[in-house]
């Protein structure tokens, strides 16, 4: 008799869980490849996996499980505990540590870095650089080279390391990432060589790692035989989600580690391929069963289980129409006579009084605030909504929208627990240095190379005289720095914020409402075991916003969902409503130069639409803010629906028609008349 559950899985599932798991082979069996589109379970497959392989025996410590986000990780780690405790029993243990090794690839990799740091000549106490600390030492290293005054159309800061970032991500020559990626940048490939150069030996000199650097060492590591075998060693079983999404250095690291493929599933689906932009290829999973020999299996799935047959109709209708596409169709026996609306309202206001309305009534009806989401194209387009919501009253959580921690006081803060975890960080230091008055950028830069070459710096610090004007300040720096080392995690927060509080006065006029962001700062810090963890999961994976910052408390833990729609990857609501369906936004403007670009606007409106189980909202604001995505400026647009969703799919509504939830049958025949004329006038005009 096999486990109850196994048996609430289709056949494919099944033997994608139980694939090289049984009394002929053990536990570790080949590659394996689940390809399928949305909601056909990859990923509850993929926990069904790992918890098979533990109900069998499997040593939860040596399985190395990798999503796209710390909270997808979450997840999976409580799906797989579950399925462990109903079989094994709560008092088993199995999971006390539980999965010890789920993360992020970048979370991961900065992991294996610090246990391996020594043997690959780093230094064990490496801060992480954020984007933008990364354009900041581009920018310093484009400066020292005097590239930025001579020569006026050198490309922006953040052109050079978007340049860079490419190079690195996809592991392609430079002069190949210019003609292909940056064609107007050309005539500068030997300043850009000689920029990254000095970027990679600032970086280096100042013990600092990028995000990119966080794969590119992780990949360098298991370039060395023994190195692979040591780290590949650790883990029995390693399983990917969201494999599409995943880079040439991704895999690679990947293919080092499981060479042969045995112990390796990944899993994905090439039409849900969104974050070419980083170097994603799709081209990752479709050649994945040709690395190994014998080649992967290959398991597809064809049965969507979370949206009605028209959700996934207009769904399947977005991406039928896509250039490439190896995932085939999927069918669903979940009925529903509504299609997914597209309602035309006047503005951006309109639309967030809208969703409003709605969200309220489909509580009513006892669906959630949590099991609805609303979803956008960019962080900023959710801004009119995000007031509305916070004058009503409605507690929402924004998806790694955390802004504050943008904000210069806390990035302030952060510069403080970062030097003092690596003095050598220069962007920290110089931001940390000209807090203090009398300190400006030429002297903090001879007091950071004044320490830069010494074993102990923080020690040599303290051995500098104050700079004129700084005073005492200085001596409490310095008191600050070593009294940081004795106090331990997280006690030493408090001292940096009493530490900063007095500058806070002298710097900024807001003072009181920035230091309660500094409270939430250190309780956010307190949930973390260590300085270093804390640095590099907030850096790597920024938490997530609640309305308890704009002051509308989380009450009884239920809360609306906002996301964009890259970070709702993966996930599913009942109800989904997205922002701004309209040309220009998506695809966005930036995004139509290329059919490569177009594609994927294209391939993210389906993700988009899939995440929604029983009702589809898309909203058309005639007129809609383009927040800061333009050169020029601010500006508002007009705008008309976006061109991938065929008419015939969808309902239309228009402002004064909107629906509410649950209709009774006379109103929602009313409004089945209205629309059906308004689709087929709309027709008429396309
Ligand atoms: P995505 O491509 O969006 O990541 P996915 O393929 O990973 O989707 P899941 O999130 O694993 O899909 O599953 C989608 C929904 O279908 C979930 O609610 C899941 O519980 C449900 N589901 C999956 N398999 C089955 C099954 N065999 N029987 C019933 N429900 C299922
Ligand atoms: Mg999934």
């Amino acid at each position: 008799m096999s486990a109850a559950y196994l048996e609430k899985l289709n056949d494919r599932q099944r033997s994608a869980v139980e694939h090289g798991i049984g009394p002929d082979h053990g536990l570790v069996g080949g590659p394996l490849l689940i390809i399928a589109g949305a909601g056909s379970g990859k990923t509850n497959t993929l926990a069904h996996r790992v918890a098979h392989l533990i109900v069998n025996g499997a040593d939860p410590r040596r399985i190395l499980l990798m999503t796209f986000s710390r909270r997808a990780a979450a997840e999976m780690s409580r799906r797989v505990e579950r399925i462990c405790t109903q079989v094994l029993g709560a008092g088993s243990g199995v999971m006390t540590d539980a999965l010890a090794w789920a993360g992020t690839f970048h979370g991961i990799g900065a992991r294996l870095l610090r246990i391996y740091a020594e043997q690959i000549g780093l230094n064990v106490d490496f801060t992480i650089h954020d984007r933008e600390d990364s354009a900041d030492l581009m920018n310093l290293v484009r400066h020292e080279l005097g590239f930025s005054k001579t020569e006026s159309r050198f490309p922006t800061k953040g052109t050079c390391l978007a340049i860079y970032s490419r190079t690195v991500n996809s592991q392609t020559p430079l002069n190949d990432v210019l003609r292909n990626w940056y064609p107007w940048v050309s005539g500068w490939e030997s300043q850009l060589k000689a920029l990254f150069a000095g970027y990679v030996e600032a970086k280096q000199a100042q013990n600092v790692l990028d995000y990119d650097d966080l794969l590119l060492y992780w990949a360098q590591m298991v370039s060395d035989p023994l190195l692979a075998a040591d780290i590949g060693g650790r883990f029995d079983h390693v399983l990917v989600d969201e494999y599409q999404d995943t880079n040439k250095l991704q895999s690679s690291v990947l293919m080092a580690l499981k060479p042969g493929g045995r112990g390796l599933t990944v899993v994905g689906d090439d039409a849900q391929s969104i974050y070419s932009f980083r170097a994603a290829t799709v081209r990752n999973i479709l050649d994945f069963p040709k690395e190994f020999s014998p080649p992967a299996d290959v398991i597809t799935l064809d049965r969507n289980y979370r949206s009605t047959q028209t959700i996934l109709a207009a769904a399947n209708g977005v991406i039928e129409l896509a250039r490439e596409r190896f995932t085939k169709n999927l069918w669903t026996d979940r009925q529903s006579a509504e299609r997914p609306k597209l309602l035309t309202v006047r503005d951006e206001s309109d639309q967030a009084n809208y969703i409003v309305e709605q969200v309220l009534a489909n509580r009513e009806t006892g669906m959630r605030l949590k099991q609805q989401a609303v979803l956008f194209r960019a962080s900023n387009h959710s801004g009119p909504l995000e007031v509305e919501l916070t004058r009503r009253n409605i507690p929402f959580v924004k998806f790694g929208g955390l802004k504050f921690l943008d904000s210069a006081h806390v990035k302030d803060m952060l510069a403080v627990l970062r030097f003092a975890q690596n003095p050598r960080d220069r962007v920290a230091g110089f931001r940390l240095l000209q807090m203090l008055p009398g300190i400006g950028p030429q002297t903090a830069g001879k007091i950071l190379d004044a320490i830069a070459a010494d074993p102990e710096p923080l020690m040599t610090l303290a051995e500098i005289p104050s700079p004129p004007k700084s005073g005492d300040d200085w001596v409490r720096l310095v008191e600050l720095l070593q009294g940081l080392r004795r106090s331990g995690w997280p006690a030493e927060i408090a001292m940096v914020r009493t530490w900063y509080e007095p500058h806070l006065d002298r710097i900024h006029e807001d003072a009181e409402t920035r230091k309660a962001d500094l409270l939430q700062l250190e309780q956010i810090a307190s949930g973390y075991p260590s300085r270093e963890r804390f640095l590099t999961e907030l850096t790597l994976d920024p938490p997530d916003a609640t309305s308890d910052q704009a002051g509308v408390p989380l009450l009884d833990e239920d809360y609306l969902i906002l996301s964009t729609i890259h970070s709702a990857k993966g996930q599913e609501w009942r109800a989904v409503f997205m922002l701004n369906v309209v040309d220009g936004c998506i695809p966005s403007d930036l995004g139509t130069g290329t059919t490569h670009d177009l594609e994927e606007e294209r391939r993210l409106l389906y993700v988009g639409m899939t995440r929604a189980k029983d009702s589809l909202t898309l909203m058309v604001p005639q007129r809609f803010f383009t927040g800061g995505q333009h050169a020029q400026g601010d500006r508002h647009v007009y705008a008309s629906r976006t061109r991938f969703i065929p008419a015939t799919l969808l309902q239309f509504f228009e402002t004064g028609t909107w629906p509410l939830a649950n209709p009774t049958t006379a109103e929602r025949n009313a409004q089945q008349i209205r629309i059906d004329v308004a689709a087929r006038m709309r027709d008429m005009w396309r």
